[in-house]
């Protein structure tokens, strides 16, 4: 028997209209630097959206599923772009600005946008790419910019705010869309391989942010102000601000200011309760804190993801400037919300840091699984590792195969029963806490055991003298595998290998010790700031790492 229930759709027209009329008040803050912040109420967004849908539709001539790109810094325009182009029934593409020109180019066509809304301060990147970008139309520049790069360009090009003012902000006929219709499309980062595109659902969007604004998730209210420092071309910047227009949650955006010093700058200014981003970025407003304290105490919990964060950034937060770091873990194919670790109640604070340094724990509409080497399924013990395979109603069931094309469905990211495969390898606890030991492709294969990448770099990071570690698998006659480990030291320190050997020798098994090591400027890092260990294995391949 069905139920009586009304089958109404989950969609992003929804939050639009919600945050808009019940948040009115609350704001989206742009940072500018030297000037004055700039603010818009969620009703002037919800306006200015309305005139951008128009604007597209009527102006632009945008029709059905067809794709809008945004090439953009998180700012309220951008907010503007997530809530209208999705809501109207079109597909927002976010173009990821960090990617090197010819995986940009090859993401446009792949996708067919026909439009591009891009930051003013990014169009110089986009300009020599146009000639190449068949499939664009439009262009639509976003803030102060120097048009005189785009003479000549074969795309019309027209500025936003004119756009915006040609176009009525009273009214615009929402479709009624199909939950199940795509809302979103972001390709992933590529840490591991190519980009891959995943299509995010009108539903997948709402259930989702309905998660991160959960307690045991962000818990996000109207008394919270948000900062996502996490760009919003990564995972929709992990859903903040759909999750945020839905709680009518005031967001600080920092635009292009994402260096360590001015987030410290508009943390003390704006006085934000919540904020997003990957270890990175949290390990350098460490070291900008450390060097000159500023005032922390409006923030109440900083989420880190994306990559494992170092338990000693965790501790030096906390013991030295009062934040509380929380891990969480995800991928552009999981929304990304998987996990997130708070510790169970009743334990100790010391008790509760291995729970904290653990991926986390599992929210009811994520189902985990871990398979064996040969697909059998390992118990959730807290020791058997094998790969975590997750399914869910926010998790992807195939890429995005092209404009035109079919969904693809790799056989090495989904299983024959539908669940994805995430590539990263950990252990279980029976009351569902997560630690990851690796990506399967980062693990170093050592005469037949598995040495943790992360947990070398997570001891390397917690020595004093070390600003940054990364360790990755290199051939070894004898043993198959073997780390190198690749240490940043800290201004002006230094530091023999073997003390650092030593160091390590106190946390780990004595077979797992690196013999080999090598000193470098920085770690090299992906597009969204993640550690790039392709980069270090290539590196010492062709013998560029002493
Ligand atoms: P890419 O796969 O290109 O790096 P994603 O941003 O989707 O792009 O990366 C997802 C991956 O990032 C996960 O599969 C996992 O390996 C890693 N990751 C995310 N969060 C964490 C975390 N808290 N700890 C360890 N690894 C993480």
């Amino acid at each position: 028997m069905l139920s009586t229930m009304q089958d109404v759709p989950l969609t992003v027209t929804r939050i639009l209209e919600h945050g808009t009329r019940v948040h009115g008040d609350a704001t989206v803050t742009t940072w500018t630097g030297e000037g004055e912040p700039l603010r818009r109420t969620f009703r002037e967004v919800g306006e200015r959206s309305v005139r951008l849908a128009h604007a597209l539709r009527d102006g632009l001539g945008v029709v059905g599923d067809q794709r809008v790109a945004t090439l953009m810094w998180n700012n309220s325009d951008h907010v503007e772009a997530y809530l209208a182009v999705p809501a109207m029934g079109a597909v927002l593409h976010t173009l990821n600005l960090r990617l090197p020109a010819e995986q940009l180019a090859w993401i446009v066509g792949h996708a067919a946008d026909r439009v591009v809304i891009v930051s003013g301060s990014v169009l110089p990147l986009l300009a020599p790419l146009l000639p190449r970008l068949d499939s664009v139309e439009h262009v639509v520049v976003s803030g102060p910019a120097d048009l005189s790069v785009l003479e000549g360009c074969r795309p019309q090009v027209h500025d936003y705010e004119q756009l915006l003012a040609g176009h009525p902000g009273d009214h615009f006929d929402w479709p009624e869309l199909d939950e199940r219709q795509a809302a979103a499309l972001c390709y992933t980062s590529g840490t591991t391989g190519e980009p891959k595109g995943v299509l995010y659902s009108h539903r997948s969007i709402y259930l989702h942010a309905m998660e991160v604004n959960a307690a045991a998730s962000f818990g996000l209210t109207p008394a919270e102000i948000c900062l996502p420092v996490v760009p919003m071309f990564h995972v929709n910047a992990w859903g903040l601000p759909h999750a945020a227009f839905m709680a009518g949650t005031s967001m600080l955006m920092p635009d292009r200011f994402l260096q360590p010093a001015p987030l410290a700058d508009m943390i003390v200014a704006e006085r934000p309760t919540v904020s997003a981003g990957v270890p990175t970025i949290w390990a350098g407003l460490l070291a900008e804190l450390d060097a000159r304290p500023r005032d922390m105490s409006s923030l109440r919990t900083v989420i880190s993801g994306g990559s494992a964060c170092p338990p000693a950034l965790m501790r030096g937060f906390e013991e030295r400037h009062g934040v509380r770091l929380v891990q969480a873990w995800g991928m552009t194919e999981t929304s990304p919300l998987g996990s997130v670790a708070y510790p169970p109640v009743g334990v100790t604070d010391e008790e509760a840091w291995p729970y904290r340094v653990s991926q986390g724990r599992l929210p009811a509409s994520v189902e985990f699984r871990l398979t064996g080497p040969g697909g059998e399924f390992l118990p959730w013990d807290g020791k058997s590792a094998g790969e975590l395979e997750v399914r869910g109603p926010w998790i992807a069931a195939a890429y995005y195969g092209g404009a035109g094309a079919e969904p693809v469905r790799p056989d090495d990211k989904f299983s024959p029963d539908g669940w994805l495969r995430t590539g990263d390898v950990g252990t279980m606890t029976p009351d569902g806490f997560l630690t990851l030991t690796d990506r399967a492709k980062d693990v170093i294969k050592s005469g037949g055991e598995w040495i943790s990448s992360v947990e070398l770099e997570n001891h390397l990071m917690a020595h004093p003298e070390v600003a940054e570690a990364a360790v990755v698998a290199v051939p070894d006659e004898k043993w198959g595998e073997r780390p190198l480990a690749a240490v940043v030291l800290r201004d002006g320190a230094e530091v023999e290998y073997e003390v650092l050997r030593a160091f390590l020798g106190e946390r780990v098994a004595r077979w797992q010790l690196p013999e080999r090591w090598t000193r470098i400027a920085s770690v090299p890092k992906t597009s969204v700031g993640k550690f790039d260990k392709k980069v270090l294995r290539r590196l010492y391949a062709e013998g560029s790492l002493q």
